[in-house]
């Protein structure tokens, strides 16, 4: 974890301190090494809350962009349940960085807990990963709406994440490390649809999900913007499927 309280307050690991874990109450022993980010740990047991996955530099990374009460926020639901949310902005969301795989039950267990979750999936961990989206993305089709270009591929296709991710009801943000062209960083967000055929996203600049979350502008983004995209992606679809059924019948006659 980044913070422990000391004294009651949220503070960082520094070399030989100790502090208290803000969602257990135990001791927390500052790790200050040379390999792993500075984090607490507990004293011999794994982190109490079993969703915690180990911080990597990519975690710390999109933390440190939000303001600190932000961050690591306790979230407990009515059954006295707690988790430690990554981020949690003062709209309420729930902004859930990913790095390693995740079981869909724990995916689903997880969007239950917040409920207004968003899920932000690192893609750049394996270099599999990336080429594979590269190669659905060379293959993928546009559709305009105004001047937003989305883009279409098959629920067949070659990418495992979007496979894995496809037909989620959340938002979902995948960051493929898009880092070489500083001006260009962007994230691609999966539009929550209902399509059992296709998967539709979009490019998103990371500076736009910074600013989106930080303005309070994720609710608007949920309840705005994606049913907007989603009802014009289905009616698209009835469009193109009755296309083609409409020319089929001159294709046999050829
Ligand atoms: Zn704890």
């Amino acid at each position: 974890m980044k913070f422990a309280l000391v004294d009651n307050t949220k503070a960082e690991p520094t070399k030989g301190t100790k502090g208290t874990c803000p969602n257990c109450g135990s001791e927390l022993i500052a790790k200050c090494g040379n390999i792993k980010v500075h984090h607490w740990a507990h004293k011999g047991m794994r982190n109490c809350d079993p969703w915690w996955e180990n911080e990597t530099e990519w975690h710390r990374t999109w933390k440190n962009v939000f303001p600190l009460s932000w961050q690591e926020v306790i979230h407990t639901d009515t059954t006295g349940e707690r988790h430690i949310a990554d981020v949690k902005t003062d709209e309420g969301w729930v902004l859930e960085f990913q790095h390693s795989p995740i079981r869909s039950e724990e995916r689903q267990a997880r969007n239950a807990f917040y409920k207004r979750i968003v899920w932000v999936v690192d893609g750049g961990r394996l270099n599999d990963h990336k080429a594979q989206f590269q190669d659905v993305l060379n293959g993928c089709s546009l559709i305009k709406y105004g001047n937003i270009n989305i883009f279409r591929t098959g629920r067949d296709n070659k990418s495992r994440l979007l496979r894995e991710w496809a037909g989620s009801r959340i938002p979902v943000f995948f960051d493929f490390r898009e880092y070489q062209e500083r001006q260009s960083l962007r994230l691609w967000f999966l539009i929550p649809t209902q399509s059992q055929s296709s998967i539709y996203f979009l490019p998103f600049s990371v500076s736009d999900f910074i600013a989106t979350s930080i303005n309070q502008g994720l609710t608007e983004l949920a309840d705005k913007l994606v049913p907007d995209l989603a009802s014009f992606l289905v009616r698209n679809e009835k469009r193109s499927s009755s296309f083609s059924l409409s020319l089929s019948p001159r294709r046999r006659s050829r």
